[in-house]
């Protein structure tokens, strides 16, 4: 560490993202959630055109394309979205400047949240999940800082119901709800309909999963406008050119074409129900996914750590992560029934073995 860091962040520890394997060919990589279809076919036409060249002129502050695009697939106005780098990016503006009487979110949820409190010095309450890995609305009663929800929930896949969400909504109308919706298109029950009733809710959305945009950067909110303003007033203040213009092209593309994502998305739960069910055969806990990723372990035969080391002598990348109430589970992302069938395959084998 150098001598120039502010003292408070010296002490900070970084999220830590999945491996990226430099050698692909040989690794099946269900480790980071990414959509094992390429984008929508218009994203690789736009791109190999005359885009290139006008990559020497700022991209639009206000990311127009993109966000009416991202307001048309959700049925609201643009006012109502606000884009960002990803939704990482959006998280972290909401931990920036939404977060005036802390945080609070659950022990087993995305890692970034508490990375992010950590960054902002945010004060942040965890709430543990119960025992089943469901989240329990009345833990959050008389707390007062933002509420932060995965939903459905990582690593755990598991969907909190919107009667839950409307309950969060209403303990304190003061309070804000951040509602990461990351993985709500594979089945999980958007907020969506609630914001015309709650101005305190906040969706983020992401097209890394959903859309196959993982590398392209791109994330947004929903909610109502005042706060979007909100938020924009943050974005123009640390990075008014946020979304490049290649993103901002591929981002409206993809959400633009409703068909080839249903046909994606519908391979992707087909894969995840085959997957889970295969697994639960094997001796396998499988919590209730509706997500791109299943979260298995419990096994009496093998401990999780022991599952993810040889999946991955096996050439099978999957999420591991430490801590009590996860250890003994992997998280292993959705692909392709194909490469499901692998995963299947060479797990029968490890147990038999
Ligand atoms: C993947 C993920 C994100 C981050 O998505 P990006 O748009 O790629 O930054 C946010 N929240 C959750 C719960 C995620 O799993």
């Amino acid at each position: 560490m150098s001598r120039f860091i502010t003292e408070r962040l010296s002490a900070l520890t970084p999220y830590t993202p999945g491996e990226q394997p430099k050698d692909m060919v040989k690794l099946l990589k269900l480790n980071t959630n990414e959509n094992p279809y390429p984008p929508a076919p218009g994203v690789a036409e736009l791109l190999n055109l005359s885009e290139s060249e006008a990559l020497r002129l700022y991209p639009d502050p206000d990311c127009a394309l993109f966000i009416r695009a991202a307001a048309d697939y959700n049925g609201v106005k643009p006012e109502n979205v606000f884009p960002g780098n990803g939704s990482d990016e959006v998280l972290a503006i909401c931990f920036l400047g939404l977060c005036p009487k802390g945080a609070a979110f659950p022990d087993i949820t995305y890692g970034f949240y508490r990375v992010c409190a950590g960054l902002y010095g945010v004060e942040a309450t965890v709430v543990p999940l119960r025992e089943d890995y469901t989240v329990n609305v009345d833990d959050y009663s008389g707390l007062q800082g933002t509420v932060f929800l995965a939903n459905p929930n990582a690593p755990t896949g598991i969907s909190l119901p919107l009667e839950e969400i409307e309950r969060l909504l209403c303990q304190d109308r003061d309070r804000l709800v951040v509602v990461d919706e990351a993985y709500v298109e594979f089945g999980g029950c958007s907020a969506l309909p609630l914001l015309e009733k709650y101005d305190n809710l906040l969706i983020v959305r992401t097209l890394s999963k959903s859309h196959s945009l993982a590398g392209a950067r791109l994330g947004y909110a929903i909610g109502r406008a005042e706060l979007i303003a909100d938020l924009n007033r943050m974005r123009f203040s640390f990075n008014p050119y946020n979304i490049n213009r290649l993103s901002l092209q591929a981002g409206a593309a993809a959400l633009k074409d409703a068909d080839y994502f249903r046909r994606c998305r519908d391979s992707i739960i087909e894969s995840r129900e085959y997957a889970m069910g295969e697994l639960r055969k094997l001796g396998f806990k499988v919590l209730d996914s509706r997500a791109n990723f299943i979260f298995a372990g419990g096994h009496p035969k093998i401990s999780g750590t022991e599952y993810f080391r040889r999946l991955r002598e096996n050439g099978i990348l999957v999420r591991h992560f430490e801590g009590p109430r996860t250890e003994n589970y992997v998280r292993i992302t959705v692909g392709t029934r194909t490469q499901m069938e692998r995963l299947v395959t060479v797990t029968g084998m490890i147990l038999e073995g």
